[in-house]
């Protein structure tokens, strides 16, 4: 069994254009991700040269106008694409959907003149974007923030202090999208600047030291005295805790479909292996309850599937889609922390072993229910829209 060894997913795609970019896509990660996913991993080394493939293939804008240079795909389509990388490497699937993320507040909030000058190079492949909410004491309360950001007499620039921990590509984007203190009004506080991330007393602290994921660098972003020019102010003063809001609503369906590629891909290797491993004299797939493990876990990864795509279709559709989004989160996070676990158990002593790529699946899912909202926060955010 090598970790090439996946079945292509039988998609529902809406046009011809889209299944020309699932094919694009698929063909990026069987040659250019999967093959040296487990070594780069292990060596953490971060696939910077992926991304402007990535860029250059006219993956890395998808959602967005054409206008810009976007790929004006719906989110069921662009989904499918995080999907179909976060199956070959995580690092690069959550890293576009982090990407996405952090292109958000400028192109759904920012003024056409902010758009026009700063969008095109952003999705164009050439730059990396982070998004920097959580802070050392602040992750689940994001709305306790308190790096700050004081405007000068003349008014043109932001003088920025303060700390932002766990930024996925800190240290090695181009632009920070930031939420900073802008009063002490406490959510009614915050404000949001896209920082470029040349701009002195910016810098990236050194990596975390993480279980898994390790291509993908985890840091603090640190600001110290950084003058931003007050151009660079998306929306208005005070909106900018909504606005990374309705960024996360969006983002938690981008991990919802790497957290369906990661488990799809342990799918694909326990069902590949456990046709053939043999004990007892035949295939370990023949014992049903081996197989029965395994038609839960397809079970787990196809209802997934539909969720986040049922999400996203009202989200295409212009109807409200966040309590759903955190549904799918919820549900697609827990169910690949399962279906890879799970995976592990099939292969027996040789699934807890690195010569296997299900043991990095496992450790990758795990980080899947802890970003962009805890799982315990997406069950307060379906808790509280039930109630409401
Ligand atoms: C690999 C990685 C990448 C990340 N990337 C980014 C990024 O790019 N940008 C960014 O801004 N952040 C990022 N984060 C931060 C991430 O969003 C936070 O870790 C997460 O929101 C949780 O915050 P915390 O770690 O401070 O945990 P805490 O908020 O301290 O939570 C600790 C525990 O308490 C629980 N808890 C907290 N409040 C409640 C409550 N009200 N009810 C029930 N349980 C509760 C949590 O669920 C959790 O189990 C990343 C984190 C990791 C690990």
């Amino acid at each position: 069994m090598t970790a090439s060894a996946t079945k292509p997913v039988e998609r529902q795609l809406p046009t011809d254009e889209a299944r020309e970019l699932l094919a694009l896509t698929r063909d990026l990660a069987d040659n250019e991700l999967r093959p040296q996913a487990s070594e780069e991993e292990a060596a953490a080394e971060f696939p910077r040269e992926a991304f402007r493939t990535l860029g250059r293939s006219g993956l890395l804008g998808l959602p967005y106008d054409e206008q810009y240079g976007g790929g004006a795909q719906p989110y069921e389509v662009y989904l499918q694409v995080i999907e179909e990388l976060a199956a070959a490497r995580l690092t690069v699937g959550l890293g576009l959907s982090v990407h996405t993320l952090s292109c958000h507040a400028l192109a759904t909030f920012g003024s056409e003149a902010q758009r026009e000058k700063w969008l095109p190079d952003m999705i164009g492949g050439e730059q990396l974007g982070a998004y920097c909410l959580s802070e050392p004491q602040s992750g689940s309360d994001a709305a306790a923030l308190k790096t700050r950001a004081v405007r000068t007499e003349s008014g043109g620039e932001y003088v920025v202090n303060g700390t932002k921990a766990w930024i996925t590509h800190g240290g090695v984007a181009d632009f920070y999208s930031t939420m900073v203190r802008t009063s002490d009004d406490g959510p009614r506080g915050i404000s949001v600047l896209l920082v470029p991330a040349d701009t002195p007393g910016v810098s990236g602290a050194a990596p975390e030291r993480k279980m898994g994921m390790k291509g993908s660098p985890t840091a603090q972003v640190l600001f110290d005295d950084a003058r931003v020019p007050a151009e660079r102010l998306i929306g208005q003063e005070g909106q900018g805790f909504g606005i990374a809001m309705a960024a996360l609503d969006s983002g938690r369906l981008g991990i919802a479909a790497c957290a369906m590629g990661v488990a799809q891909a342990a799918l694909d290797y326990a069902v590949g292996y456990a046709k053939e491993r043999e004990q007892f004299g035949r295939a370990i797939a023949d014992f049903q309850g081996l197989s029965f493990l395994l038609a839960d876990m397809a079970t787990a990864v196809e209802a997934g599937r539909a969720l986040y795509l049922a999400a996203a279709r009202r989200r295409d559709a212009g109807l409200s889609f966040s309590k759903e989004a955190a549904m799918a989160k919820l549900f697609c996070t827990d169910a690949a922390m399962r279906v890879t676990t799970d995976a592990v158990q099939v292969l027996g002593g040789y699934g807890y072993t690195q010569d296997h790529p299900v043991e990095r699946y496992m450790r990758e899912a795990k980080v899947l229910q802890i970003v962009e909202g805890t799982n315990q926060i997406q069950r307060l955010v379906i808790g509280r829209t039930l109630t409401r």
